[in-house]
């Protein structure tokens, strides 16, 4: 067991796999041999953010969050009704004319404050999102935390220069927005939405997934901390009822949504006809593509991290291996032998790899398709690492003789499963690799720059990583092609989709 993380009320030392219920209200002390001791606490209820102040739901019904690695709950947190919803667009609707009104470098001091205080409190929020969601320190501390901060960061930049970004129009805020996240990167994405949102002078209402909500509530406390006028960004915690009670207010202008292509799907019918702004963020099936002359050794490391960072809990995870059949039984070969080296149990420890899966029921959708490979007739191929007894645990999978037909080729898995398929010619690669009902991104990996920028073209996927994969920047737009949704989050792209556009004369 790591010794990073103790209950410090407790003398039994909270572990991932140990056996003793948390308490409500516990007090986490998160210690680090190089970083010295954090400590902060998780109150026993969370009520929702509404007009700058927690407010107890008026549905007046609380749910529990639990801890993935352990199954255990955390705390309890508001569950939002329609009434609820309400409240929070009202108070969003009257904060917009004051918010509208400042300047573009008043917005921007809030944005960068924010950024400023998410980095001070880096390891509280690392702690508290591998807590609630599963994921390993080491991705919540170097990934999550630091690219949530970076989005503040970068759209604090853009808040005063949106004329500099839009010549010859007239950047105008586009209103209230609601927007509803996933689970999978839960503080990350409301950063993803409400940086953009905020610079471009927008209201918000945001919903996080009702398994992890803790973040976004602690996010709550940074705007307090920052000042934030009240009513800007509204948290409403709640299950798949309190998001479509969300989509469907009337007074939005607005509608950002990350996470399935079912639920996007509900969501473009729910907003149709309204003259309600959308833009989707949804699943997807990326193709990784290994050609015979790419570095082997790197390239093995990039399809690991391509699918199993995040437990694969990844919408953009390059969960169809495509590989030239001149290099597949080495390739393969690697692959297994890398597999197994994959540490996975307690997220706390800072030398874990991969963490727990999300959720019970995300695990049983895992195991669920995972069957249907083995029955389908494809060679599975998994770690024998040993899984903790408790909380949902799922170990590195890989599929070898898979056809296109599979479910596990087409249907997007959401966990540490990959399918490999081969392809002898780059025609055949592109084809294989478009031959999906999503687009959200692929990856490369070859020593030709000619042939990057041949494939690059033809490959029908809103992101295209090259000799790399899952790298992220705020400066960097993302988002879809076909099923997996469109607009973009990021760079100028993504500052596009939180203003209208007016025509007007500049002055001078
Ligand atoms: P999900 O079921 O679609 O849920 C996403 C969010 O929508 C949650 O907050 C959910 O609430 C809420 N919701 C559920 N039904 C709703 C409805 N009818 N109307 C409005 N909101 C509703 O997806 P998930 O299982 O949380 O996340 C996994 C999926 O997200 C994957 O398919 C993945 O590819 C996708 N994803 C995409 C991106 C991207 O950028 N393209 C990024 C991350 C994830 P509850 O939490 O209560 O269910
Ligand atoms: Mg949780």
């Amino acid at each position: 067991m790591s010794k990073e993380t103790e209950k410090s009320n407790d003398a039994a030392a909270a572990s991932a796999t140990g056996s003793h219920a948390l308490q409500f209200g516990t007090a986490w002390q998160y210690e680090s041999a190089t970083e010295g001791t954090d400590h902060f606490e998780i109150a026993e209820r969370y009520d929702l953010f509404v007009d700058g102040e927690f407010v107890a739901p008026q549905s007046g019904e609380y749910f529990a969050t639990i801890n993935p690695a352990t199954g255990e709950p955390l705390c309890e947190v508001a569950s939002a009704n329609a009434a609820d919803v309400d409240r929070a667009v009202a108070a969003a609707k009257a904060a917009l004319p004051g918010w509208k009104r400042k300047s573009g470098d008043e917005r921007a001091r809030y944005l960068f404050r924010i950024a400023r205080i998410l980095q001070e409190r880096a390891r509280e929020f690392a702690c508290l999102e591998t807590l609630d969601n599963g994921k390993p320190i080491a991705e919540t501390r170097d990934v999550d935390v630091p690219l949530a901060a970076q989005h503040f960061f970068y759209h604090a930049g853009w808040a005063d220069k949106l004329d500099l970004l839009f010549p010859g129009r007239v950047p105008v805020p586009v209103g209230v927005i609601g927007q509803v996240i996933p689970w999978n990167f839960p503080l990350l994405m409301a950063a993803w939405k409400i940086a953009p949102a905020l610079a471009g002078g927008n209201t918000v209402v945001l919903k996080p997934a009702e398994t992890s909500p803790l973040t976004a509530l602690r996010l709550a406390e940074v705007f307090q901390q920052a000042g934030l006028p009240a009513g800007v960004v509204n948290f409403v915690t709640g299950d798949g009822a309190t998001g479509q009670a969300l989509v469907r207010h009337p007074d939005l202008d607005k509608v950002a949504f990350t996470g399935s292509t079912e639920v996007g799907k509900d969501i473009q019918q729910a907003v149709a006809g309204r003259g309600v702004d959308l833009t989707l963020e949804l699943g997807g099936k990326a193709a990784h593509i290994v050609f015979e002359d790419a570095a082997i050794d790197q390239a093995v490391e990039g399809v690991v991290r391509g699918i199993f960072f995040n437990q694969g809990h990844v919408c953009c995870a390059g969960s169809r291996l495509l590989v030239q059949e001149s290099v597949h039984d080495l390739f393969v070969r690697k692959l297994a032998r890398r597999m197994e080296r994959i540490r996975v149990g307690n997220p706390l420890d800072k030398n874990t790899d991969m963490g727990a899966i999300h959720s019970a029921a995300q695990l049983a959708r895992i195991e669920e398709l995972v069957a249907a490979g083995v029955d389908e007739g494809a060679t599975l191929h998994q770690s024998s690492c040993e899984l903790p007894g408790q909380g949902f645990w799922f170990a590195p999978t890989m599929f070898t003789n898979v056809a296109l037909s599979h479910r596990i080729a087409r249907e997007e898995i959401f966990g540490p499963v990959l399918s490999v398929l081969t392809f002898r010619t780059p025609e055949e690669a592109v084809e294989k690799a478009n031959n999906t009902s999503y687009g959200l991104s692929a990856g490369i990996w070859t020593d030709k720059g000619a042939r990057i920028l041949w494939l690059a073209d033809r490959l029908r996927a809103g992101v295209v990583w090259n000799n790399t994969f899952n790298r992220f920047d705020a400066a960097s737009p993302f988002g879809g092609f076909k099923e997996s949704g469109f607009g973009r989050e990021g760079g100028r792209a993504g500052m596009r989709a939180y203003v209208r556009l007016q025509d007007g004369l500049s002055a001078g």
